[in-house]
């Protein structure tokens, strides 16, 4: 069934300037040319040539009513998005009018298309490999322009050529062993282990660059979940919104969360940095407020960096231990687990809890003073994430090119047959 005709709009829901719907497959030219008309004219159904955008009214075939006014590109196989012949139909961006236009496209004999079904026929059709098919949706659902960068090489096939680099030097190694096996009279000799070493030698090379910026490149597809932990009224919703508010900070509100936790994403110089603020951890009896302890206690466990937060004017309160000990329960703080930063906020009041007080409870953990009122040590904050984030992986950003955990799976795959035993 693969070369059926399908359809579907392709711009999100909702209200826009445009509306895009794309029919492909070997039909679409002459479903969607009948529901054309050149305006004014009672003309016969034609096909403009192709790669070229026509303007036409757009009518329902059985009621001969105008639908829309569009512009349409009908291209011609090959050189299309699936390689199939695709016709592109612009009309105004309204719901209705899209719906309409599609049912009148899919009443001719198209068939509704499935989510990534256009995708997926390039991929058949050989025009997108695997990895860059991936590539539409990290393109698609990028959230820095760092991330979209990498989805685009990706996209573009760069990926792609250096794993291929890995396979041809495995299949020099290969072509010598097979050359033996089926001519082993005509004086092709069994390689000897020297002779196959520098094949596998190069691909192991090829396999090492591309895990060596893995780490970093799935951060910038991913970012990092950084939650913002510590008792009622320390300032932490002050201190999400001061993150937030800095200048290089795209906001992105996620859609489902409550007033228990709130998950905002950040732009930490290209990595996404998605900070969550919880309300508190302490165990209570109200089932309500239980919910959101259950909430925050998940966020806290689920981080990769926890703020801790502290409010420096004022003595230490039960409730601050009570948050130190669930969060090292959690095995944060400890050598070499994921770390903590400890905030002393409120740094512009008088302070009663010293720098040296928090680096006694968090014991190697960086300690930031900082005050979300008049804006100090936020940039300092910043920084010291920055660190955190790229610790152990000072890359340029040129050899980063693996953002997916399947990818760094297959390539540890890969490096561990490769390697010497
Ligand atoms: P949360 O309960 O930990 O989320 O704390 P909030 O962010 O709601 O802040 C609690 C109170 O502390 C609010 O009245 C804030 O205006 C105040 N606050 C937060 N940060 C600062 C700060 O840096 N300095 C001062 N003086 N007040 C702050
Ligand atoms: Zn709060």
């Amino acid at each position: 069934m693969q070369n059926d005709t399908i359809a579907a709009i392709a711009t999100p829901q909702g209200v826009g300037g445009v509306g895009v719907i794309r029919v492909s497959g070997g039909e679409s030219f002459q479903l969607v040319a009948p529901l054309l008309r050149r305006p004014g004219k009672e003309s016969i159904p034609s096909i403009p040539p192709t790669h070229h955008l026509t303007y036409r009214v757009i009518t329902d075939p059985q009621t001969q009513e105008v639908l829309d006014e569009v512009l349409v590109a009908f291209m011609r196989a090959p050189h299309t998005y699936t390689c199939e012949d695709v016709v592109e139909i612009q009309g105004h961006g309204g719901p209705l009018i899209l719906r309409r236009i599609l049912r009148a496209v899919l009443r001719q004999g198209a068939r509704l298309a499935n989510p990534g079904e256009f995708t997926l026929r390039s991929f058949l059709n050989g025009r997108l490999d695997l990895a860059q098919a991936e590539a539409v949706m990290d393109l698609i659902g990028s959230q820095t322009e760092a991330g979209q960068r990498l989805a685009m090489q990706q996209l573009r096939g760069k990926l792609s050529e250096q794993v291929q680099q890995a396979r041809t030097s495995m299949l020099g190694a290969i072509a010598r062993i097979e050359a033996s096996i089926d001519f082993p009279e005509d004086d092709v000799p069994t390689p000897l282990a020297e002779e196959l070493q520098p094949f596998i030698i190069e691909a192991r090379q090829q396999v090492d660059k591309l895990l060596a910026g893995s780490d970093q490149g799935r951060l910038y597809r991913q970012g990092v979940r950084t939650a913002i932990i510590g008792r009622p009224n320390v300032g932490k919703s002050s201190l999400l919104n001061a993150l937030l508010r800095m200048e290089r900070a795209i906001v992105t509100p996620i859609a489902g969360t409550t007033r228990d936790t709130v998950e905002e994403i950040a732009n930490l110089r290209g990595v996404p940095l998605h900070l969550i603020d919880t309300a508190g951890m302490t165990p209570t009896e109200d089932p309500v407020e239980r919910i959101g302890v259950e909430r925050s206690r998940a966020a806290a466990e689920n981080a990769d960096i926890i703020l801790h937060v502290f409010d420096g004017s004022v003595p230490l309160a039960e409730h601050d231990w009570q948050v130190l000990e669930e969060l090292r329960g959690m095995g944060y703080g400890k050598q070499g687990a994921r770390p903590v930063i400890a905030v002393l906020n409120k740094s512009d009041c008088e302070q009663v809890i010293t720098p040296a007080t928090l680096a006694e409870l968090w014991p190697g953990a960086p300690v930031v003073a900082t005050s979300t009122l008049v804006e100090t040590g936020l940039e300092e904050l910043e920084n010291t994430l920055a660190e955190l984030v790229q610790a152990g992986s000072v890359m340029s950003n040129e050899s980063v090119l693996i953002t997916s955990a399947r990818h760094q799976e297959a390539l540890r795959r890969g490096e561990g047959i490769l390697r010497p035993r």
